[in-house]
Order: C-alpha cells, then sequence, then structure tokens
C-alpha cells in the first residue's frame, strides 16, 4: 500500500506543479503596477479616487485620504497629516478593471517623504504623472522624474484641471520637454479650457469626447463624435473646433507620434488631458496603463536577473509601515512579489537573516479592504506582519540566495541630537528609534565614541512625525536639538584596515546605521572634502543600497 500512496502523490504533484507555470504566465501578463506621482495639489488624491471608482468600488469616492480614519484617530501622528492636509504615509490598492489586476501604489507628494517616495517607485513597472495645467512643471514633479528615470520607468502624463483656466496645451508640452527632458506624445487634445472647455480629441482614434462638468459616473462615459470634420461639431462648438483643428496641425508637425517601444523604454510619455474631478479623461488614462504600460517585467538580483513568470516565489520589501493602531506596535513590511506564485501559509527564505518564516496571516491590499491574501503573483504588493526583523530592501525566496538590487537610502540632510525628559525611558528611546529607523520613517545613527544619538531625515516634517510616534507609541517624550552635523556618507572600503584606522582616529565623527553601515558625519562641506582627501582608500556614498 505504501508504494500505491507514494505513486498517486507523485501523480497529483506533476498535475498540480505542471499547472501553475502556465498560471503564473497568465497571471503575470495581467498585471499592471504603477505609482501616481505628481506635487502636491496637482490632484492625485482626486485621480486616485475616480481610478477606484473603475473597480467598482464606487462607495471609496471622496474617501482615499479618509481611509480607515476611525483607525487613525487617536494617533498624533496622523493628526499631523490632517493638520497639514499631506498624505504622509503611502498606501496600496489593488483593483480590477478590465480582466486585469491593477495594484496602485501611493506615493506621498510632500517634499518632507521624498525618501520613502523614491523607494515606493523602485516597486512599480510604470508611473502616472499628474500635472496641473495652470502650473505646469513643479518642484516635486523634477525629482521623482529624476528617480524614475533611474529604472527608465515608462510614464503616462495626465494634464489635469481643464476646467479650469489653464496654461497654453503646446506650451505645457514644450515645458515637459524641456524641464523633465523626456519626449511627449500627445494622445488626446484639449478642446478649449475653463468655461468653455469642450471635450477632448482622441488623436489615434480622430474622435472627440464631450466633456460635461460634475459627471461623476463610475463608467465615466461620455458621448463620442466620431471624425473631427463632424458637421455636428462644428455646429456646436464653431470657434473652438476651428481652433483645435489649428492646432492639431500643430500638433501633428511639431510633436512625436506615440510610439509604444519608446514609451516602454522611458524615453517618451503618452499625454492626455482632462479633469479628474468630473472623471473626465480617467478612463482613457487607464487604458493606456492596460494596454500600453507594461506586466511585470525581469528585475535585477545579486547574482542573475530574475523573471516574472520563474515558478519559485521571490520579493523584496520597499516599504514598512507602522500599523495603524499605536497600541499595538506591529508593523507591516510591503513586499513586492518579483517572481512566481505566493500562497498563503507557504515557507520562505528571509534571506538577510538566512532564517524561514512562515507567511500565514498575510494580507493584500484590495481597494475596499485589508484583506487576508490566499495567492498572489509578480507585481502584486502583500502586507507581512513585521515584529521588528524585517529590513527596507530584505529579499525573500524559496530558498536561492537572491538580492534583489536598486532600493536605495538616500543620505539624510537635515540632523538632529535626541535628548529626552525622563532618563528612566532612554531604552524605550532607543527601541523606538531602532524600530523607526529600520521603518524608514527617519534615519538613526549611532556614534561610535559618545552616546547621543543623531537622527538624519531628508525632509523637517519627518523629526515631528517622530517625535509624535515616540510620545504615542513608546512613551517617550523626546527633545530634538541641533547638531553640528552638516552631511552624511555611508563609507565603504575594501581595505580593512584603512576602514578600522578610520573608525578609531575619527571616533566622535564616525557612526553606524540602523542597518549597522558605517557612516561619516561631517561637520561642513570642506571638512567632507579633506576628509575624503586624506582617506583615499574609502569611499564615501551618498546613497546606499539595501546591503
Ligand atoms: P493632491 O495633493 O495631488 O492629492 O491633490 P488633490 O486631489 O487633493 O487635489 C487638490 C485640489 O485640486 C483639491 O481641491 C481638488 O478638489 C482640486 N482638483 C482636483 N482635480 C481637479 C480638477 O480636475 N479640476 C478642478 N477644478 N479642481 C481639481
Amino acid at each position: 500500500t505504501a508504494a500505491t500512496t507514494t505513486d498517486i502523490q507523485d501523480g497529483q504533484e506533476a498535475a498540480v506543479t505542471s499547472k501553475p507555470a502556465a498560471t503564473i504566465a497568465r497571471e503575470v501578463a495581467r498585471r499592471r503596477t504603477f505609482g501616481i506621482i505628481s506635487h502636491p495639489d496637482a490632484g492625485k488624491t482626486t485621480l486616485t479616487e475616480k481610478l477606484l471608482l473603475f473597480s467598482g468600488a464606487i462607495q471609496l469616492a471622496g474617501t482615499v485620504k479618509g481611509r480607515k480614519s476611525g483607525r487613525h484617530a487617536t494617533s498624533d501622528w496622523m493628526d499631523i497629516e490632517k493638520q497639514r492636509g499631506i498624505s504622509v504615509a503611502s498606501s496600496v490598492m489593488q483593483f480590477e478593471f478590465r480582466d486585469h489586476v491593477i495594484n496602485l501604489l501611493d506615493t506621498p507628494g510632500h517634499q518632507d517623504f521624498s525618501e520613502d517616495t523614491y523607494r515606493v517607485l523602485t516597486a512599480v513597472d510604470s508611473a502616472l504623472m499628474v500635472i496641473d495645467a495652470a502650473k505646469g512643471v513643479e518642484e516635486q514633479t523634477i525629482k521623482l522624474l529624476d528617480v524614475c528615470r533611474m529604472r527608465a520607468t515608462p510614464i503616462v502624463t495626465f494634464m489635469n484641471k481643464l476646467d479650469r483656466e489653464t496654461r497654453d496645451p503646446l506650451e505645457l508640452l514644450d515645458e515637459v520637454e524641456s524641464v523633465l527632458k523626456i519626449e511627449c506624445a500627445p494622445v488626446t487634445w484639449p478642446i478649449g479650457m475653463g468655461k468653455n472647455f469642450r471635450g477632448v480629441y482622441h488623436l489615434l482614434n480622430d474622435e472627440v469626447m464631450l466633456f460635461k462638468a460634475g459627471e461623476e459616473k463610475a463608467d465615466g462615459a461620455y458621448e463620442i463624435i466620431k471624425g473631427i470634420d463632424n458637421p455636428r461639431l462644428s455646429e456646436m462648438f464653431p470657434l473652438e473646433m476651428e481652433q483645435l483643428k489649428m492646432e492639431v496641425e500643430l500638433v501633428h508637425g511639431a510633436s512625436h507620434p506615440f510610439d509604444l517601444e519608446r514609451f516602454l523604454s522611458g524615453v517618451q510619455t503618452p499625454v492626455f488631458f482632462g479633469s479628474a474631478i468630473n472623471n473626465f479623461g480617467v478612463r482613457e488614462i487607464l487604458s493606456a496603463l492596460i494596454d500600453w504600460a507594461p506586466a511585470p517585467r525581469e528585475r535585477d538580483a545579486t547574482v542573475r536577473a530574475v523573471r516574472p513568470d520563474e515558478q519559485p516565489f521571490s520579493g523584496f520589501v520597499f516599504k514598512i509601515q507602522a500599523n495603524m493602531d499605536p497600541a499595538h506596535r506591529d508593523r507591516i513590511a510591503f513586499l513586492r512579489v518579483c517572481s512566481g506564485r505566493f500562497e498563503k501559509g507557504m515557507k520562505v527564505k528571509h534571506l538577510r537573516l538566512g532564517r524561514e518564516v512562515k507567511l500565514s496571516s498575510v494580507v493584500t491590499f484590495m481597494a475596499s479592504s485589508r484583506e487576508q491574501v490566499e495567492e498572489a503573483y509578480a507585481g502584486d504588493i502583500i502586507g507581512l506582519p513585521n515584529h521588528g526583523n524585517m529590513q527596507i530592501g530584505d529579499s525573500f525566496s524559496e530558498g536561492e540566495m537572491l538580492t534583489f538590487t536598486g532600493i536605495p537610502y538616500f543620505a539624510p540632510e537635515l540632523f538632529r541630537t535626541v535628548r529626552i525628559r525622563n532618563p528612566l525611558k532612554t531604552k524605550q528611546l532607543h527601541k523606538g528609534l531602532q524600530q523607526l529607523g529600520e521603518e524608514g520613517a527617519v534615519q538613526v545613527f549611532k556614534p561610535v565614541m559618545g552616546s547621543d544619538l543623531i537622527l538624519g531625515a531628508v525632509g523637517v516634517l519627518q523629526f515631528e512625525v517622530v517625535a509624535s510616534r515616540l510620545l504615542n507609541e513608546y512613551g517617550v517624550d523626546a527633545v530634538f536639538e541641533g547638531t553640528n552635523t552638516s552631511s552624511a556618507r555611508w563609507v565603504s572600503s575594501d581595505d580593512k584596515k584603512s576602514l578600522a584606522d578610520f573608525e578609531t582616529q575619527l571616533a566622535h565623527n564616525v557612526a553606524y546605521d540602523a542597518a549597522g553601515n558605517l557612516a561619516y558625519l561631517a561637520t561642513s562641506g570642506v571638512n567632507l572634502r579633506l576628509t575624503q582627501e586624506r582617506w583615499p582608500k574609502l569611499q564615501f556614498h551618498a546613497t546606499r543600497e539595501h546591503a
């Protein structure tokens, strides 16, 4: 009987393993994972809400920022967000549209949180850039685009707020091309603007989509008139149509036709015009993302590149976020699946720790709620409960030693020392800072000599968030004070002796970060330069990747 049992098991196993290969390929092909990038106030939140309307999660419209607000209510940390009307925490939303699984990664737009934003962009396959057409290219957009360029991320552009007086559309395209250094391929073109906004002309389909203000239709269906020369159009809008025809001629002559290859290699962006608040032009962007944006692609890891349709599961953590409930200090590690199939309860290897973990209570981020995941494929984001042992950049696999690369930390530009009012809380302070450091909320440096911890941030608001969270989550009343540190550089060298000498001789300015990497804390630009000259065998890095 024993032999028979084995036979059956073998047979079953063969059936089970041959099915996933096709399933994985099919599931990967129907996934789109993108982030929205914009300068604050361009309309990212509004657009996100409208995108979610298409998923059928209609009740969500108008609630993106206030999501789970009941749970946030007790936390001062979220109060900061509310007071300033900014989105501190990025979130992940998954929904289905046209038989595709869309993973939308929200990125905080406020410049204080750019570091977190940057890392979120390492987990996407494409990006949607929202521009306020009245303002054009703004500062934050420039920075975010630079990050997208690091990985040649394909970008779809949405010119928003055409229901208002905007800048000249041709001028807007010019600005995108010259400032952001990306070629524009207009796909829709606006007919009028502000009070005279009539709709958009689809340059590839030769049809006009008529604008109607205040439409909140879930399907985003608008009246469509075929053909730019359709007499109905010139009857309805004689002036605007004349203007449109002139502009279209100019556009055809002066701008680039849409080219899928150029888009996929990140050198060209298709441009759409519309109004997010009126849900106008939103479906067109979603269609562009489905039709043109890439499904999950190969990702670089040490040793080799990993294909999304490989059978074994792999992925990396790009973000860690405290649970919304301050009473529970558990945190969620956001993992992007890079290959294979994740199944609830599976055992995977946490490669940095060389430890096997069982992923049983993993959450996904369906637009309507946090749900337990049963399975996930490349491109999906899953949330792993994290009790302090996972760090940003950690890779997971079914055993193969892979480390996904390209998840950056940026050298902080602002520094503070921490003092506490109650010295009995030192232990809590250290614990809190260690955890917040691992989460990427702030960078924590422990000088080799001396007992003060030094905090580094990219934006000053990060310190406020940390102070507020230390108080609420760890019961530590901390005071932040200025320090003479002006910049930090991670230090590495093949010459171990030089490195050791450096550490002892400059003990007051050499520190370890939360992940245990050596850094030099410079007191000025001159000081940094001189130190670099004096220690030619050492390399000083302004960014570091997860080791
Ligand atoms: P975010 O900071 O990028 O998330 O921007 P929001 O989505 O919060 O939008 C900023 C402001 O612009 C809000 O007052 C929105 O109501 C408004 N807004 C967004 N889209 C449009 C639009 O299409 N037309 C107009 N007139 N206002 C818009």
